[in-house]
């Protein structure tokens, strides 16, 4: 039987239907940019996310610009990002003229390196710093990073783009950051009918310059305090998202016990990796932290390490059995083609290359049937 990486196909059986109906009224009415959707979107995200200012935009990274943006980072200025992390977070950085310094990855959690951040923070002192929260976890030291950021006056933006509920001692992990950004990118655990993105604060003056940033710097309808550009999120998209919105609850239940289940099945035969401080879906926490963290992931990808020599013949054997896969990411940014010419300093030594020498996700989606898993677990044990 083969099973897909990821069905997005595989939503509930009333969704076509209601945004079918919610679409058509939308375009009798020619609601399209603004209006009740958005409005009622960004009234779910601040209190599914207990922040204060919740600004809907294009996309995910967008929302990554409109914050470093908001918080002053401009022509010349440091900012570090993790050296494993989507390209999106690296573009943000050099479409708003700012210099990145890579720094590289624990490998116990697969997120940046708390005491390479430190290093980095006291030898090149960046005016930023994006924290990525990378799989459907965040770092074991995420506390660390915000008090320290904090103390050493660096704007700490935390790209959430993956991270949507988790949550970090039972609240979501968005809620005490400084400025987070969200992508609802279809394949993301929270998916828009196209792109889309958000960014969330408490406070209210970089709410403020994200949200005039993003509909052309605009202070009122022709005056323009800044030059943004438009990163407005469509009335039609808000409207997919809110349609949705009551089932993610059951659709990040149900990714967290395939998880779990990766967890317990695969353990005696690979390395399937979480971050010290993650609690199992039924409450248990499955590895202890240095730090007091519990982290409750979100599913978003099942990541299991293996020796680098037999990954390539593994992907075959899942390719032959029609086993769908992923490899995120099969390079670190610092060895991206677009990134030289850009990169001038790294922080740390190779982590991120050896993650991405060796990592393999197998599928991991809603609503899997026990059947598929049964069959995914089958065709690996015979590997
Ligand atoms: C998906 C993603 C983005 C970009 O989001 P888009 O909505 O596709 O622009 C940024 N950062 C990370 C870590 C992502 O996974």
């Amino acid at each position: 039987m083969p099973v897909p990486f990821i069905d997005l196909k595989r939503f509930e059986d009333s969704i076509p239907e209601i945004f079918s109906q919610k679409v058509q009224s939308l375009v009798a009415n020619t609601q399209f940019i603004g209006g009740k959707e958005v409005e009622i979107f960004e009234e779910t995200l601040k209190k599914d996310n207990q922040v204060a200012y919740a600004i809907g935009c294009a996309n995910g990274t967008d929302a990554i610009q409109l914050a470093l943006r908001a918080v002053g980072v401009g022509s010349g200025d440091k900012v570090l990002l993790p050296d494993l992390t989507f390209w999106a977070t690296f573009e943000a950085i050099i479409n708003v003229g700012a210099e990145p310094i890579t720094v590289d990855i624990s490998l116990e959690d697969l997120q940046m390196d708390f005491f390479l951040f430190q290093e980095a923070v006291e030898k090149f002192q960046p005016k930023a710093a994006i924290l990525v929260h990378l799989y459907g976890w965040t770092s074991q030291y995420l506390e660390s990073f915000r008090k320290y950021a904090k103390e050493k006056n660096v704007f700490l933006i935390e790209d959430g783009a993956q991270s949507y509920r988790v949550k970090v001692n039972g609240e979501s992990i968005y809620k005490n950051a400084l400025v987070a950004t969200v992508s609802f990118y279809p394949a993301k655990v929270f998916g828009a009918a196209g792109d889309a993105g958000a960014v969330l604060t408490q406070n209210p003056e970089i709410a403020q310059k994200v949200r005039s940033l993003g509909n052309h710097g605009r202070e009122f309808h022709y005056s323009h305090q800044y030059v943004g550009w438009n990163s407005r999120l469509g009335n039609l998209q808000a409207a997919y998202l809110n349609v949705n919105f009551p089932y993610l609850g059951e659709r990040i239940q149900s990714r967290r016990l395939i998880a779990d289940s990766y967890r317990r099945d695969l353990a005696e035969k690979f390395e399937v990796h979480t971050t010290p401080g993650l609690v199992s879906s039924q409450g248990v926490l499955w590895k202890e932290s240095a730090t007091s963290i519990r982290i409750e992931e979100n599913g978003y990808l099942n990541v299991i390490l293996m020796d680098p020599k037999k990954r390539n013949s593994f992907l075959e054997h899942l390719k032959k059995h029609q086993i769908g896969f992923g490899t995120v990411y099969p390079d670190p940014i610092s060895v991206q083609k677009g990134a030289q010419g850009y990169l001038r300093y790294k922080v740390g030594g190779d982590n991120a290359k050896r993650v991405c020498s060796s990592v393999v996700n197998l599928p991991l989606f809603p609503y899997m049937t026990s059947a598929e898993y049964n069959e995914i677990i089958e065709v690996v044990n015979r590997f």
